[in-house]
Formats: C-alpha cells, sequence, structure tokens
C-alpha cells in the first residue's frame, strides 16, 4: 500500500538557496520520499515588494495549511526598517525548540575534535530575542530579558524527550545564572527539577562562559546541551564551526503544531550561482524532517549515502582538502554522487538508523502543575533621568519617605551607589531608586501608594523613565537584591 504523500511548505531562499534546494528535492526525490511540494516566495523579493518580514499572506496560508517548512537560507537586506523573517516564522508559530546536530566526519572532513558528536537544543522563542529594547535617558538604553517558567519547562523537556528518544546518554545545561538569578536562575531551577524525572540520563550544569570554552576545547564531553536563546545561538555556530564548516550544519524548528527545517548557514552571495555551495546542511534539515514526518526508513536511505559520499571522499570545495579528499565536485555533481550511493552505508563512520518514536517529537510538551504563588506588592524600583552625586539624589529622595513607603537603595547600572557606595563608580545619568514598604513586619504596600509616591515625586521635577513593582512571591522577593553581583 503506497501512503499519501505528505504536502510540505518549500522556500528556495536566496543567494545559494535555490541551487542548494534543488539539489535536495532533486535526492528527495530520488531516495523515495513520498511529499507534495508546495512552493511558496519568500525573503529578499518579498522585503523588496514591502513585506517588512519578507513573508507574504499566501505563505502563511501555505504553513498553516501544511505545518512542515523545508527552508532555504534567505538574504536579509540591509538598512532600516527590515525584520529578521526567521525570528518573525519561530516566533509568529510557536517553534520554540531549534536544534542543532553537530557531527565531527574524522578522518573525512578535517577538525580539530575527531569524536565530538552533540546536539544542541536551543530556546527560540524568549529571552533578549523579544526585541523588547528602550533608550531612556540621553545615556543610557536598555533591552528586556523575558525568561517564562512554561517557556524553560517546554524547552527542557523537550531536551530530556529528544535524549530518551535519540538514545543519548547526558544533557547539559547552560546558565549564567551567578549574574542573572531569577531569570537564568529560574531556567536552571526549572532544569535540575526535570532531570529528576528523567533518573536514566545524566544531567550537568556549566556557567555559560566556561562552558563554551570547554565546548569550544573539547567537545567531545557534551551529548545534548540545552540552553536559553542568546547563548544557543551563540553556542550552535560555534560547534557547527568546529565540525569543519557550517555548510554541513543542518536544524530543525520544533512547535506544537508547525516544524520548520532549513541549513544553520546563510544565503553567501559572493558563491551564489557558481555551483560549489555545499548541500548538506539542507539535506540534514530535510532528513530531520522526514523524521519529522515519520519517514524513517527514506532519512536513513539519504543519510548513510550522504555519510558513505563524504567517507568516498567526493567533497564540495569548502571541505576539500587535498590530503584527505578524492574529488572536488560541485552542488549538483555532489547530489549526483549521493544519489548513485542510495542503498550504500559508510563503512567507516557510524552509519544511522532512525526509528519510530514511542510518540512523536513534536508532541505538545507537557506541563507540570502547581498552584499558582501568593504574590504580594512590596514596594517599587523608580528609574530616573537625573545628573548629579549619589549623595544628593539620596538626600533629595529621602524627603518622599512617609506614606508607608521608604527610599532604601539606590543603583546606577545595577552597582549601589547610596546608602555606601564607592567613590570610584562611574555613574551615568540613570538612577534605579528602591522604594520599599516601611512595614518591615507586614511589608505590602498598595498600588494607590506606589502612585501617590510617583506623583509627588514628579510634582517636585523628578523625571522618572520607568517604574518596576517589587513582589514578593510566598513571601520570598521576586526581584534581585542589591546590586547585579
Ligand atoms: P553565511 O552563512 O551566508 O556565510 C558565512 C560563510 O560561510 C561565507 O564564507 C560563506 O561563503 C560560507 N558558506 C555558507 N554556507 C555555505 C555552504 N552551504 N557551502 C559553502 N560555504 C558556505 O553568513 P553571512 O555571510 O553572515 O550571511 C549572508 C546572508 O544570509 C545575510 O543576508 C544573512 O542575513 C543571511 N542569513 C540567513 C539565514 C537563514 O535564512 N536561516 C541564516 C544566517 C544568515
Amino acid at each position: 500500500m503506497t501512503r499519501k504523500p505528505t504536502p510540505i511548505t518549500v522556500a528556495h531562499g536566496d543567494g545559494i538557496g535555490p541551487e542548494i534546494m534543488e539539489a535536495v528535492l532533486f535526492l528527495l526525490g530520488e531516495a523515495g520520499a513520498r511529499i507534495e511540494p508546495d512552493v511558496v516566495e519568500i525573503g529578499e523579493k518579498k522585503y523588496r515588494e514591502g513585506f517588512s518580514s519578507g513573508i507574504d499572506e499566501e505563505a502563511w496560508a501555505s504553513l498553516r495549511r501544511t505545518r512542515v517548512f523545508l527552508k532555504a537560507p534567505i538574504t536579509t537586506p540591509q538598512g532600516g526598517g527590515y525584520k529578521s523573517l526567521n525570528v518573525t516564522i519561530r516566533k509568529a508559530l510557536g517553534l520554540y525548540a531549534n536544534v542543532r546536530p553537530a557531527r565531527a566526519l574524522h578522518p573525512y572532513v578535517r577538525t580539530h575534535h575527531k569524536d565530538m558528536d552533540l546536539v544542541i537544543v536551543r530556546e527560540n522563542e524568549e529571552d533578549l530575542y523579544a526585541g523588547i529594547e528602550y533608550r531612556q535617558t540621553d545615556q543610557v538604553a536598555e533591552a528586556l530579558k523575558l525568561i517564562s517558567r512554561p517557556g524553560c519547562e517546554r524547552i527542557v523537556r523537550y531536551a530530556f524527550e529528544f535524549a530518551r528518544q535519540n538514545n543519548r546518554k547526558k544533557v547539559s545545561c547552560m546558565i549564567k545564572d551567578n549574574i542573572m538569578k531569577v531569570t537564568d536562575g529560574l531556567f536552571h531551577r526549572i532544569f535540575k527539577e526535570v532531570a529528576e524525572e528523567y533518573p536514566g540520563i545524566q544531567s550537568d550544569s556549566w556557567i555559560v562562559d566556561i562552558g563554551a570554552a570547554r565546548l569550544a576545547d573539547t567537545p567531545e564531553m557534551f551529548d545534548v546541551v540545552v540552553t536559553l536563546n542568546l547563548y544557543g545561538d551563540v553556542l550552535s555556530d560555534i560547534a557547527a564551526q568546529l565540525t569543519g564548516s557550517v555548510g554541513l550544519g543542518g536544524s530543525s524548528n520544533i512547535g506544537d503544531k508547525v516544524a520548520m527545517f532549513e541549513a544553520i548557514h546563510g544565503s553567501a552571495p559572493p558563491i551564489a550561482g557558481k555551483n560549489i555551495a555545499n548541500p548538506s546542511g539542507l539535506l540534514l534539515g530535510a532528513v530531520m524532517m522526514l523524521v519529522h514526518i515519520n519517514q524513517h526508513g527514506v532519512a536513513t536511505r539519504l543519510h548513510n549515502a550522504w555519510l558513505r559520499t563524504i567517507e568516498d571522499g567526493v567533497h564540495t570545495p569548502d571541505i576539500f582538502r587535498e590530503e584527505i579528499s578524492k574529488q572536488e565536485v560541485g552542488t549538483r555533481e555532489f547530489a549526483q554522487a549521493i544519489a548513485e550511493r542510495l542503498g550504500q552505508s559508510p563503512e567507516t563512520l557510524h552509519p544511522v538508523e532512525y526509528k519510530p518514536a514511542e510518540r512523536p517529537q513534536h508532541e505538545e510538551i507537557r506541563h507540570t502543575s502547581r498552584t499558582k504563588d501568593r504574590k504580594d506588592l512590596v514596594g517599587v524600583d523608580v528609574f530616573l533621568d537625573w545628573e548629579g552625586e549619589p549623595k544628593k539624589l539620596g538626600a533629595a529622595l529621602s524627603a518622599f519617605n512617609g506614606e508607608g513607603i521608604k527610599l532604601v537603595m539606590i543603583s546606577n547600572r545595577g552597582v549601589m551607589v547610596w546608602p555606601t557606595g564607592f567613590p570610584e563608580t562611574n555613574c551615568s545619568d540613570h538612577w534605579r531608586c528602591r522604594f520599599l514598604s516601611e512595614n518591615d513586619a507586614h511589608p505590602v504596600v498598595s498600588h494607590e501608594k506606589v502612585l501617590g509616591l510617583l506623583e509627588r515625586l514628579t510634582a517636585a521635577g523628578f523625571h522618572f523613565v520607568q517604574t518596576i513593582n517589587l513582589y514578593n512571591f510566598d513571601g520570598k522577593p521576586g526581584y534581585s537584591l542589591g546590586q547585579g553581583q
């Protein structure tokens, strides 16, 4: 019985996109993939037509219909007014997990890390990528880093499920919670909670700076790495480069309803149209797509034929080396060589074997049920645009104590400057002034008290640029204390 082909949305992209997509579609056909491509136009042409994110309604409709997207890289035009197509698609369609495997192909592709075989699972919707930024004073700009409990839980669970289904032994968490105790601290806490549910999988945690250094130096010590959006962006490019070429990296972007598959690299305009681009990244993205649409046999055949081609020394220029390669070929010839090896497996490199998962990877990841913490308003951080000496500001603002609320601390760019501080600290024109309840025994204030304080400050000529309410959750401060240690 022949199963019905799976509809997929296909975009040929810009730069090298069309030629690598042509190679990949040819190989999908040769390998017997049961797909029904719906080709859409996205990227440079659409940006120029006035679509600020490079995608039009027709493409959105196709994605909503097929829910599977095989996408070649696109060129983001230079200059203001253009939004990243990738970030738009990931956020709009809830593609929360970006999965990027990075595996060495030693001795056939030159790398310093012959045993490297890791997968980066990057959170894709939150963090500084919310793009919420403000210029607040003459000197200071701000970006908001937003991290949610469901967001952390979804990505961490996805990483452990991925490890379980792919027979991976360890999941490592990369965070910077020695500095960002509330945001990265939340991610880390959830990682530790979820890890306990997977006793068969080892887990460890790394501060991202030393973790990144170890990943660059000894990548073979990592298996699955789960991390926040920005760290994941940086780490996954490093990991891909360590395997030998960015042209080798494929990736998936997984959501509950839609999934997108692509190469990790960009549109490489300087080498476009020359038949020299390596189609491997997009091909490995397509292999991940085949697994996602339950065509495991085709995925296995295609991946193994690709490994065999690499092993036979048939290489595109980006990975061609006189001492190890046998034949330098173009994009089309490389695809032809893979097609000729369909049905073969590598002899030295590990062959792959994709099997249906016990439950599909894209199945909705459940959340732990929990009761909400009790939330009490206990004060407010008032950010002022002001120039002068911290002592003067402290004295002036202390005059506003009373009415149930008192000034307890002033910091400048996260460093405490009042009531104590160092004369050496460089101060900008952006001051965080913390007011807390005067009642230590029952430290709860009302919104009216906060509004009253703001009115009194404004009347006295202080210009506030931002206020952030301070809450206790179940009696514990939900804000960083003092300076950003
Ligand atoms: P790039 O990834 O296009 O190129 C970086 C380097 O890698 C270049 O030297 C390029 O020649 C080489 N390279 C990339 N892919 C290759 C391949 N398949 N085979 C051989 N060599 C390859 O990055 P860039 O130059 O920073 O960006 C170019 C454009 O791509 C920009 O407009 C950028 O916005 C866009 N971009 C798109 C995506 C995407 O669509 N997912 C991702 C990254 C960058």
